[in-house]
This record gives structure tokens, C-alpha cells and sequence, in this order.
């Protein structure tokens, strides 16, 4: 990582406007309350921007946002990261087909995580974007580093991991892919959840899933 804001590359200055973006809109729809919830994306050259610890992202600006290495290394004069920095970390470096990570509080899927239940692939859109289940990672305090380990875990072939008794986390290949799975995930919790109430979701054919989930992870591969 080098030099002040001068000196930044078109494709970070285009990352910090797309995170910036990203968290106004996660704010604006509802995934999270306050200044919960964080977003990160990492540019071509490793470089990471992650959103500030503690402030109201209605006027947050591109300056506020935080870059550091994959290391976590904060380059002087900037803002203090996420305190979810870790999970962010654990994500980006453990998959490089990866290159933005959404984490938020939704009802719908945070109902799920408070279960300790699997939002089950009942839907074909979600299988072909999301690449299954989305599973439930263990519990581990916010913030520690073995919550984004396990959380990580979970993001090889998928796009999206709840964490028990908190929230989602989504990847994708932008911030803006990981915002957009995050809609969905969130879309098909709540529609999950009122089948149940109403009767037993039926699944998918095990064929045709397959085949979904064969797409996702070729455009998974494409990215890396
Ligand atoms: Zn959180």
C-alpha cells in the first residue's frame, strides 16, 4: 500500500465509491439498524477498503473509508476500521475468487441464525447465485479472530454463511454482488420462513440443483 490520496489508483478510488455506495444502500433498505453492519472490497493490486467502526453512513463520505493490506496494516491519518475487520480478513484471504463481503443484521435471515438453522435451497434463482444451503457457522463473540475462521469456512463453494445468534455474511465478486445476494438471501428467508407457516417447502430435485450449483461455481471461478 502506498502513498496518500493523490497517489491512489483509478481502480481504488473507483472501490472506495462502490463500498461508499454499497453501505448507504444496505442502510437506506433496512439489512442492518445504526451503524451496524459493514462492507469491504478488495482492489486487483490487494489492496482492502473496508467501512469505519461507529459512524452514521448517511454522512459517511469515500474519504472516511479505511484501506489497509490483507494483513489488516492501517496506513496513518485514517479512520478506525470495523471492529468486524477480522471477518472481512478471513474471507478475502482465504478466497481469492472473491472480492467483496457484505455482513448485516436482516430480520429475516437473522431469525434463521438465532435458530441455529440452515436457510434451506428451496428456490432456483438462489441456487444458481447463492450455490446452496445457506449454512449456519458456530457461535463465536463479534469481532474474535475464530468468528471469521469459522464464518470463512463456510464460503468455499457459497456465496452466503449466517452467523449463529447475529447476522449474514454474503460474498461476491464486487461489494455491489455481495449487496445484491444479500437482497436475495434475505428475499428468500422471508419467503422460506412463510412456507413453513403454512406447510412443508418441498424441495428442489436433486438433479436440477446440481446443475445450479455447477453454474454458480463456474462463475465463481471466473472471478478469481
Ligand atoms: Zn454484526
Amino acid at each position: 500500500m502506498s502513498g496518500g490520496p493523490y497517489e491512489e489508483s483509478m481502480e481504488l478510488e473507483a472501490a472506495r465509491r462502490s463500498v461508499l455506495e454499497v453501505v448507504q444502500e444496505m442502510d437506506r433498505v433496512g439489512l442492518t439498524e445504526g451503524s451496524a453492519g459493514n462492507v469491504s472490497m478488495r482492489t486487483r493490486a490487494g489492496e482492502i477498503v473496508l467501512t469505519p467502526t461507529a459512524m452514521a453512513y448517511g454522512e459517511m463520505t469515500t474519504k472516511d473509508l479505511v484501506v489497509t493490506d490483507e494483513a489488516g496494516r492501517v496506513a496513518p491519518g485514517q479512520q478506525t476500521p470495523t471492529t468486524e475487520i477480522g471477518l472481512h480478513l478471513a474471507c478475502l484471504n482465504r478466497h481469492h475468487d472473491i472480492a467483496g463481503v457484505v455482513h448485516t443484521h436482516p430480520i429475516h435471515a437473522s431469525m434463521f441464525a438465532i435458530n441455529h438453522q440452515p436457510i434451506p435451497c428451496v428456490l432456483e434463482e438462489f441456487e444458481f447465485s447463492i450455490g446452496g444451503d445457506v449454512r449456519v457457522a458456530p457461535y463465536f463473540p463479534t469481532g474474535s479472530q475464530e468468528l471469521g475462521h469459522a464464518v470463512a469456512e463456510l464460503l468455499g463453494d457459497r456465496a452466503a454463511a449466517l452467523m449463529s445468534n447475529h447476522g449474514l455474511v454474503v460474498v461476491g465478486s464486487s461489494a455491489t454482488d455481495a449487496l445484491h445476494l444479500t437482497k436475495l438471501v434475505e428475499r428468500a428467508a422471508a419467503i422460506v420462513w412463510g412456507a413453513i407457516t403454512m406447510g412443508e417447502p418441498r424441495p428442489l430435485p436433486e438433479e436440477n440443483r446440481r446443475i445450479f450449483r455447477s453454474q454458480y461455481l463456474e462463475r465463481r471461478s471466473q472471478c478469481s
